[in-house]
């Protein structure tokens, strides 16, 4: 195992010792070892000629493990197999004796993707296992594992590989398969990896099959669309300067020419991650190549933290898995971390501090009865838009109440699926003007998309099935107001007793 040395050493003590536990929780980033580190406990555990809690790897049962036969290991994968059928039939044989070894050893991958039902058998099993069972629950994300079945279970993390760790353990392979790899190009196969052992050992897979037994630099950087790092560098440039146009562009572009999406994000999370950390003080930018140390130095300068780190958790939680090759959910990062990305030095932008008008709107939950009669008594607010008949102030109420059901029924509409995320935060329902429903939308790029003939056809067949009316629909831009700040009701009673009954601000002028 690299670079896991207290989930190795904790591990190895327990096996010395005996006390093994009946279920392992495994923890960490895809790549980084929590399957092969199941199998290997798996071979610890049942094997005939153990030495210091390692397996010997020669004996029937370790054999059996690495030439993936073993009857008594059972893999199970959480992804694929979401189902009650595969944890119902491990109920069902798991009280059975195992085969050949000692212990019946069951490795659930991805584990967080099982269905309730699958979670709930799968407890019943966890509160009484056999004595003969051991459970490896392996996930990449923790947080969705119920507490019940966490709470059972020992928990493990593993860590994202460094650099240099990944490094040698390339050079280990091509020292053992016979590959002659550039020292170069084996650091930049783990730039690119991020952190996963397993990404860096396809992409050296990958290079040797197109290129043979010699890695170069240059195979590396043709092989892995390094040619695009000048692109990440731009894609960086247009984030920090908010420049969405050109952002859109340069990705639309990218995807073109054919590059790995994936990879090109990566890259660009990677890049993000070098900014924070010469931003941080955390790495000098001298220790990057020359030629990009002054850019970085630059770039880092005119970068807040705050923005930074937003920018990075936006990038890099982009799942490519449901669809590699749609540019759309990189767009969507781009505009919003552009649009929520705070400048170095505006950071303590203060907002105005007494207003001269305030518009205040009531809360959407509130009854539309109460709403207008709240807003009635308080005479210095001005009146929202719902100087409309009491009716259709009725009507848009119930709209506002329902959205987000509504924005979650348009999960999977549209070619690519995905009208849902075009609107979750995006807009919100202004005003009925006649049958036309009036959306307002905070972003231009959103508001651009879902007004094109299609999208606004799905969405009116949509409002049709969820409300019963046929509405139109028509898209302006309403940008949210990024100063309001609620510190001004503490100076003006009046602000403050219409929020106290449940009203927000929505607008402040000086
Ligand atoms: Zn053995």
């Amino acid at each position: 195992m690299v670079g896991q040395e207290p989930v190795v050493r904790t591990l190895l003590n327990a096996l010395i010792t005996g006390r093994i536990a009946h279920a392992y929780l495994f923890c960490g980033p895809r790549g980084t070892g929590k399957t092969s580190t199941g199998r290997i406990l798996a071979k610890a555990v049942n094997c005939l000629d153990n030495r210091e809690g390692e397996p010997c790897n020669s004996c029937n049962i370790c054999q059996a493990v690495n030439e993936g036969r073993a009857l008594d290991l059972v893999e199970i994968d959480g992804a694929s197999n979401r189902g009650i059928e595969e944890i119902r039939d491990l109920k069902e044989k798991i009280n059975f004796a195992p085969n050949t070894a000692r212990y019946k050893v069951y490795i659930i991958d991805e584990v967080h993707m099982l269905t309730e039902p699958a979670f709930n058998a799968l407890l019943k099993t966890l509160e009484e296992p056999p004595p003969h069972a051991i459970f490896i629950l392996a996930t990449t994300e923790s947080h969705k594992i119920p507490l019940t079945i966490a709470s059972r279970c020992q928990r493990f993390d593993f860590r994202r590989l460094s650099q240099s760790a990944i490094t040698s353990k390339l050079r280990d392979i091509c020292e053992k398969e016979g590959i002659r790899a550039d020292a170069q190009a084996l650091v930049l196969i783990a730039r690119m990896a991020t952190g996963s052992l397993r990404d860096a050992e396809n992409l050296l897979e990958q290079l040797v099959l197109h290129y043979g037994l010699d890695v170069t630099v240059d195979h590396a950087t043709e092989e892995l669309g390094l040619t695009s790092d000048h692109r990440v560098r731009e894609l960086a440039h247009h984030i920090a300067s908010k420049d969405i146009a050109a952002g859109l562009a340069l990705i639309s572009a990218v995807s073109t020419d054919g590059i790995d999406l994936r990879q090109f994000n990566h890259a660009l999370v990677e890049y993000l991650r070098n900014l924070l950390m010469v931003r941080a003080g955390a790495q000098d930018a001298g220790d990057f190549a020359a030629e990009a140390s002054a850019e970085i130095n630059e770039l880092a300068g005119n970068l807040s933290l705050a923005g930074l780190a937003k920018a990075i958790r936006l990038f890099a939680q982009i799942d490519f898995r449901a669809d590699p090759h749609s540019t759309l959910l990189m767009e969507l990062a781009l505009v919003d971390c552009a649009l929520n990305m705070e400048m170095a030095g505006t950071e303590t932008k203060k907002p105005p501090t007494r207003p001269r008008t305030v518009s205040v709107e009531p809360e959407p939950v509130c009854e539309p009865a109460c709403a207008v009669s709240k807003t009635a008594e308080a005479p210095d607010i001005q009146a929202p838009p719902q100087s409309q008949p009491a009716q259709v102030v009725r009507e848009i109420q119930r709209i506002r109440e329902q959205w987000s059901g509504f924005v979650d029924a348009c999960r999977g509409i549209g070619s690519s699926g995905k009208l849902d995320a075009l609107l979750r935060g995006a807009c919100e329902p202004l005003s009925l003007e006649g049958d036309t429903l009036v959306l307002g939308f905070y972003w231009e790029f959103q508001r651009g998309k879902v007004e094109s003939p299609e999208y606004r056809s799905l969405m009116e067949k949509k409002l049709q099935d969820v409300f019963g009316v046929p509405y139109h629909v028509r898209c302006v831009l309403a940008p949210k107001n990024k100063n309001v700040k609620s510190n001004t009701h503490a100076s003006n009673p009046v602000v403050s007793e219409a929020l106290r009954m449940g009203a927000r601000i929505i607008e402040e002028e000086e």
